[in-house]
């Protein structure tokens, strides 16, 4: 099969590889069509990391089955699939309770199995794979990751009624999380640095935008919240920004509020200077948010799915970009020059 595998550099190189098999009478084989490319992959994105070399990743995906293990009952070759791709070893303490993001495996074990976005097939677990309405396509489909820990943050930061809420991001992530926002009854100020994502963002319901390079994001959340600061502060940029947005965070909350931390932090991060007697004292709660897994009985991907499928969550407008496989790298390119190409969600067809 065609598969896009990283290159010591950091970039791609496609290339034909064995195709998976089904390793478990419970496991499903699909055909990946449209994977999508997340803050994540854009954190290891031209970076030198020999640990990666030759490794398949990409886990924002939708395909097709194509064949079945003996024990699976719910699906058939021919029906199309949203794929999980948080997936734990199943068996610690945190698995047995569908806490599986916080697995102490999760990234060996997603990463030998479904979390191979970009390569024509993936194979995993049947519980993995929900199967689409027919009105829901690949490309939107391939956003439920996404919005996914968008939801697994809101649920984490409990968003209810009424609250002031500020978006620092408004990437494929932070607009989940306005979006999120908006549907619980809250009022969502949004902060980027790109001018069309706000744009895009104000589209989506966003009460307020701001750009924080060019206008005080402060001085404006306060205008918003009467003066207090905001009850939730979701952090959705992360990455290179993260030693700006994370202080700036812990500044746009009221007292007693709390900051989500969604943007993810690069590798081995420790140098990011708080305000800590302040954050103490006026008791800002941080609340580290990883992923996705369950809330309550329901699987946050399955929830998201829903959400989607009955208009509640809109995908089409974040898609910006479409590349092929083989421009796989060029596709990387313009996903990391968001303010130059105003990308949002960049979608690659697989196959
Ligand atoms: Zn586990």
């Amino acid at each position: 099969m065609r598969a896009a595998l990283k290159t010591a550099d950091g970039r791609f190189e496609v290339t034909n590889v064995d195709r998976p098999i089904i390793p478990a009478d419970d496991f499903v084989l699909a055909r990946v069509k449209v994977a999508g490319i997340c803050g994540t992959d854009l954190r290891h994105w031209n970076k030198a990391e020999s640990e990666l070399e030759c490794h398949i990743v990409g886990h924002e995906l939708a395909g097709e089955v194509v064949e079945v293990g003996a024990n699976v009952v719910n699906l058939k070759p021919g029906d199309r699939v949203v794929i999980e791709t948080v997936m734990g070893d199943g068996v610690c303490v945190f698995c047995n309770v569908q806490q599986y993001n916080i697995c102490e495996h999760l990234y060996d074990v997603r990463t030998k199995f479904v979390s191979r976005a970009y390569g024509e097939f993936v194979a995993g677990p049947e519980k993995k794979f929900y199967k689409l309405p027919d009105h829901v396509s690949f490309e939107e489909a391939a956003l439920i990751d996404t919005f996914s820990v968008c939801l697994h943050a809101h649920h984490l930061g409990q968003v209810s009624v009424n609250q002031k809420i500020v978006v620092i991001g408004a990437g494929p992530i932070g607009l989940g999380q306005l979006q999120l926002a908006k549907l619980s009854g809250a009022d969502v100020l949004v902060a980027d640095v790109v001018d069309s994502s706000l744009d895009l963002a104000s589209e989506l319901g966003a009460n307020v935008v701001v750009n924080n390079q060019s206008d005080d994001l402060i001085a404006r959340v306060r205008d918003f919240t009467g003066g207090r600061g905001a009850d939730i502060c979701f952090e959705c940029a992360g990455g290179e920004s993260m030693p700006q947005t994370l202080p700036l965070a812990t500044k746009a909350v009221r007292r007693g509020g709390k900051v989500v931390i969604v943007g993810g932090f690069d590798t081995g991060e420790t140098s990011i200077p708080l305000e800590w007697q302040r954050i103490q004292m006026s008791e800002i709660q941080i609340v580290p948010s990883a992923s996705f897994a369950f809330h309550d009985i329901y699987p946050e991907q399955g929830m998201v799915l829903e959400l989607l499928a009955n208009g509640k969550l809109e995908a089409k407008k974040l898609i910006t970009h479409r590349f092929k496989l083989d421009q796989i790298n060029e596709a990387f390119e313009t996903a990391d020059a968001k303010e130059s190409t105003g990308a949002v969600f960049v979608a690659i067809t697989i196959s």
